[in-house]
């Protein structure tokens, strides 16, 4: 089967966020599996110069005939193809975005009547209008349910030449990702429980009754980890490198982040590497912090994100320097380290479509305590390989806490240890729903 991806990032090209992991692991899974695989991106200018040159391409668009510079490169058994729209257009999600996207999918699809394919794969609003444009089956996966790539009528009149279908209209407006969830012979989300609650008001983003409406070609399929990078027996970034069979060198990374933090070594130290908004729920964090210091828990968090809670997370490392330690930044290095140092890993997150950071601290002996919600509930076992609690409260954190700090650390880090986050299963239920899609 021949299969294109259709997307706004993808590593090892370019990365904003959580996407470009996805775009960078499932094609190299697919193509390993036998499947022909083409990642078809926008050609930002500012990401350097990817691929050589193959080709031109005219495309109508706002009323006007443009051209399209064609690039092509090809890494771990996976073509890939950079169509160049706006040479303006430096970094994704750039304004404006949604003129910009809706020109690379009107780019895209003309790009793919010219090729053999038996089947188009888009990822989120950014790939959305690309489902009704093309002519073959097309399966579209919602990353992030937030953004569905929204605009007026009248716009989209001026940038298509045409009024919008009445599928594309949501409240009014036209919502590109609507569109894509109707034409679409699959809708695919990233984890089997967000795509059962999407389907409800509190989680569906206004278009829970449309994710209703469609369920019966709505399915859920987690994520994996990219293995080979995530791996503490060989990570470079950590002090001391381990695995099951020798976990007690784990205990030289705990005491190197100690150190390195100021610490006191008798806490129960939870450790955190997130995001700082209202979805991952650090505001209870902040709110519980005296109720898990009386359990005897310490807390180092790495993030970035909301000023209250930056400023709210420093402060209360000045008030407790032994027992609290924040860094409010991005730093590859400090994550490895306290996924590798850490002895549980704290993720309270009010929705989770997936999550990566509970599969890598699963992976790497830190056993997760986190809300019961989305691809947590669907990766985490409660009381074999973490913790699970229900209420987005801070009473519900300490209480995960106080339940996680009576159970056996290390026969949950070893259950965590053993489990598999790789790609192989996922890639494989992937290739099933192409089959059923292209049938
Ligand atoms: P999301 O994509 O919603 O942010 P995920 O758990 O799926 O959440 O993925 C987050 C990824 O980003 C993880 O690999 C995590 O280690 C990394 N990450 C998040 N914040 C930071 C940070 N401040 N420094 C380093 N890595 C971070």
């Amino acid at each position: 089967m021949r299969v294109v991806h259709l997307a706004a990032e993808a590593l090892p090209f370019v990365k904003v966020g959580g996407l470009a992991d996805v775009l960078g692991s499932l094609p190299r899974a697919l193509a390993k599996a036998g499947l022909q695989t083409t990642v078809v991106l926008p050609r930002y200018t500012g990401a350097g110069a990817v691929g050589e040159l193959l080709g031109e391409l005219g495309y109508h668009f706002a009323g006007g005939t443009h051209n399209a510079r064609i690039w092509g490169a090809q890494a771990g058994g996976v073509s890939y193809r950079f169509l160049e729209v706006d040479p303006d257009w430096s970094v994704p999600y750039e304004q404006p975005e949604v003129e910009r996207y809706l020109r690379f999918n009107r780019a895209a699809a003309v790009w793919l009547e010219g090729q053999g394919y038996d089947l188009l794969h888009a990822h989120d609003w950014h790939a959305a209008h690309a489902v009704r444009l093309v002519d073959r089956p097309a399966v579209f996966t919602i990353h992030n349910l937030a953004f569905q790539g929204v605009l007026e009528p009248d716009e989209y009149q001026r940038l298509t030449g045409s009024a919008p279908d009445p599928d594309l209209l949501h409240e009014g407006r036209v919502n590109l990702m609507k569109g894509a969830l109707l034409a679409a012979r699959r809708v695919t989300t990233v984890s089997p429980r967000y795509a059962r609650e999407i389907q409800t008001p509190e989680y569906g983003m206004g278009l829970h009754r449309v994710l209703g409406d469609i369920r019966g070609k709505l399915a859920g399929i987690l994520n994996g980890l990219d293995t080979g990078y995530w791996n503490p027996a060989t990570d470079s970034l950590l002090p001391q490198r381990y695995d099951a069979a020798n976990l007690e060198r784990r205990s030289g990374n705990r005491a190197a982040l100690l150190d390195e933090t100021g610490l006191d070594p008798n806490l129960r130290l939870l450790g955190a590497v997130t995001r700082l908004t209202w979805q991952k729920g650090f505001d209870l964090v902040l709110e519980a912090l005296p109720g898990l210091l009386d359990l005897g828990a310490g807390l180092v968090l790495l993030g970035t994100g909301e000023i209250e809670l930056e400023s709210g997370f420093a402060a209360a490392a000045r008030r407790y320097p032994e027992r609290v330690a924040f860094h409010a930044a991005f730093d590859e290095i400090l994550a490895h380290k306290i996924y590798g140092g850490a002895d549980y890993f704290l993720m309270p997150s009010r929705y989770e479509p997936c999550g990566l950071a509970q599969m890598i601290a699963m992976r790497y002996g830190a056993p997760p305590v986190a809300r019961a919600t989305g691809g947590l509930a669907d990766t985490i076992e409660d009381g074999v390989t973490g913790v699970l609690f229900e209420p987005a409260s801070p009473a519900g954190v300490v209480e995960g806490v106080r339940r996680m700090l009576e159970l056996d650390r290390e026969s949950l880090a070893r259950a965590g240890m053993a489990r598999d986050f790789s790609w192989d299963s996922s890639a494989r239920a992937y290739q099933e729903l192409y089959q059923e899609a292209v049938s």
